[in-house]
C-alpha cells in the first residue's frame, strides 16, 4: 500500500512543528502538500508516492554534480566503513581546505564547521575578535543563516539599529546590527559616517540569492572593500551558497572576470563542499584565521566539525566539480533562463530573469529598468503568480523551489534532455501564472 504525501504530512506534523525541520520545505507560500521525497538520482527525485520529478531544487545548492553521483556515494561508503566519527583530526579535512584554498584566493586557511549558520557566526566573532569592535553591517533580504544577531531586520532609518528579525531574538543583540539597502553606496557610506570607529565587520552574500538572484552591481563589491578598508573594518563575504556554484572559485571569479578583483578578509562556504552532507567552512587571511583556538583568543569548536564522512563526500563532490562541470551548469541554466523568459513573455506575465555566474532567479510580476537591486524592489514580486507557475510545473513533474525569493538550482546532471523536458513544460505554466 503507498502512503501518500497527505499521509506522512499529517504524521509528520504530529510530532515536527510544521511537519519539517526547515520552514521552507513546509510549502507554506505556494500552498499544498509538500513532496516527501524516498530517493534521488541524477536530476531526478522520487516521492513517496513513486512519482519522479525533474528537480531544481538540488538540495538548495549542494547536489552540483546530481543527486547520489556514484563517485560521491562510493567516497561515503568507503569513509563510513572506516568509522562514522573519532573527535580527532583525519587527514582528509587538510586536503578539502587545499582544495578550496586552491579554487579561491582571498583564503589562506580555514576552518571546516558543519552548518552555514555556524560558518557565518564564526566569521562575524572573528572579525569583531580582531577589531575589538562589536557592529556589524549586513544587507536587507542577504540570508546568513538563523544566529541571533544575523536575523535583524531594518530599523527606522538607515544608520540605526536594526531590529529582531525573529520572535526569540533579544532587541539588544540585534541592536548588535545595522541593516542597510543591498547596492546603495550612500546607504553604506551613511552607515559608515553614523558609527566611526564601531563597525567591525560588513557581510554581504557574494551574490544575492536568498531574495531571488540579485548580483551585486558593477563596482558595489570593490566599492564595498574599500569603505571597509578604509574604516579599518572587514569585509565578510558569504560564498555559502554562490561558493563553487556559481563557478570554479565562487562569485568572487565571476567578479574577477569581470575586472573586480576583490580580496575579502573573511569568507564563508558551506552547501557545495559538504556535497550532500554537513560541511561548511570559514576561511581568509592567515593572520586572522590565526586568532581561532587554540592558537588565538576566540574560541570557536564542534564535536562533529570535520566529520570524516562529510567530508568525504564534499571532498569527492569538489573532485569532480571540474570545468566540464561548471560548462554543463553554464548551459543548463543560459537555456533554461531563456526558456523561462520567453514563455512568460509569450503568456504576457510580467517578470525579470536575474542571472549571478550559473546562478538565476525569476522575479514574476515586476517589471524594473536596469533590474532588481534590492530588497524593497524584491518584496514588490506576485507570490501568488509564482505559486501557480510553480504547482503548474508540479502537475507536469518538475520540482521547483516552493519560494518565489530562491534561485533555481539545476546540476550537472540536468542535460540537454531533462532541459528540454522543463522547456516543453513551461508554455502550460507561463500561461497558469497568468491566473
Ligand atoms: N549563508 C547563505 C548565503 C545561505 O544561502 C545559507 C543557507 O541557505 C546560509 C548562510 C546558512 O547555511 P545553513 O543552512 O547550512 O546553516
Amino acid at each position: 500500500m503507498t502512503t501518500t504525501n497527505d499521509e506522512l504530512f499529517a504524521r509528520a506534523r504530529a510530532v515536527i512543528p510544521g511537519g519539517v525541520d526547515s520552514p521552507v520545505r513546509a510549502y507554506g507560500s505556494v500552498g499544498g502538500t509538500p513532496r516527501f521525497v524516498t530517493s534521488a538520482e541524477g536530476a531526478y527525485i522520487t516521492d513517496a508516492e513513486g512519482r519522479r520529478y525533474i528537480d531544481l531544487v538540488a538540495s538548495w545548492g549542494p547536489a552540483l554534480v546530481g543527486h547520489s553521483h556514484p563517485e560521491v556515494v562510493a567516497a561515503v561508503q568507503d569513509a563510513a566503513a572506516r568509522g562514522l566519527s573519532f573527535g580527532a583530526p583525519t587527514p582528509a579535512e587538510a586536503e578539502l581546505v587545499e582544495e578550496i584554498v586552491r579554487r579561491v584566493p582571498a583564503v589562506e586557511k580555514a576552518r571546516l564547521v558543519s552548518t552555514g549558520t555556524e560558518a557565518t557566526m564564526t566569521a562575524i566573532r572573528l572579525a569583531r575578535g580582531a577589531t575589538g569592535r562589536d557592529l556589524l553591517v549586513k544587507f536587507a533580504g542577504h540570508y546568513h543563516g538563523h544566529s541571533d544577531g544575523l536575523l535583524a531586520a531594518a530599523g527606522s532609518g538607515l544608520a540605526t539599529f536594526a531590529l529582531p528579525g525573529s520572535a526569540g531574538v533579544p532587541a539588544a543583540i540585534a541592536a548588535q546590527t545595522l541593516v542597510v539597502p543591498y547596492n546603495d553606496r550612500a546607504a553604506l557610506e551613511a552607515v559608515f559616517a553614523a558609527h566611526p570607529g564601531r563597525i567591525a565587520a560588513v557581510i554581504t552574500e557574494a551574490a544575492a540569492a536568498n531574495m531571488g538572484v540579485v548580483a551585486p552591481v558593477s563596482g558595489f563589491t570593490s566599492f564595498l572593500a574599500g569603505l571597509c578598508r578604509d574604516n579599518g573594518a572587514l569585509l565578510i563575504s558569504d560564498e555559502v551558497l554562490t561558493g563553487f556554484r556559481a563557478a570554479a572559485g565562487g562569485y568572487a571569479q565571476v567578479l574577477a572576470e569581470a575586472g573586480e578583483h576583490v580580496v575579502p578578509d573573511l569568507v564563508t562556504f558551506g552547501k557545495v563542499i559538504g556535497g550532500g552532507l554537513p560541511v561548511a567552512a570559514v576561511g581568509g587571511r592567515a593572520d586572522v584565521m590565526d586568532l581561532l583556538a587554540p592558537v588565538g583568543p576566540v574560541y570557536q569548536a564542534g564535536t562533529l566539525s570535520g566529520n570524516p564522512v562529510a567530508v568525504a563526500a564534499g571532498l569527492a563532490t569538489l573532485r569532480l566539480a571540474d570545468d566540464a562541470v561548471y560548462a554543463r551548469l553554464s548551459e543548463a541554466s543560459g537555456t533554461l533562463s531563456r526558456a523561462v523568459d520567453d514563455a512568460l513573455d509569450e503568456a504576457g506575465v510580467p517578470h525579470v530573469v536575474q542571472r549571478a555566474g550559473t546562478l538565476f532567479s525569476v522575479f514574476f510580476g515586476v517589471e524594473v529598468a536596469g533590474g532588481v537591486p534590492d530588497y524593497a524592489t524584491a518584496q514588490r514580486q506576485d507570490a501568488d503568480a509564482y505559486g501557480r507557475f510553480f504547482h503548474a510545473l508540479l502537475d507536469q513533474g518538475v520540482s521547483l523551489p516552493p519560494s518565489a525569493f530562491e534561485a533555481w538550482f539545476v546540476t550537472a546532471a540536468h542535460d540537454d534532455e531533462v532541459i528540454a523536458r522543463i522547456v516543453d513544460a513551461l508554455p502550460a505554466a507561463a500561461r497558469a501564472a497568468v491566473g
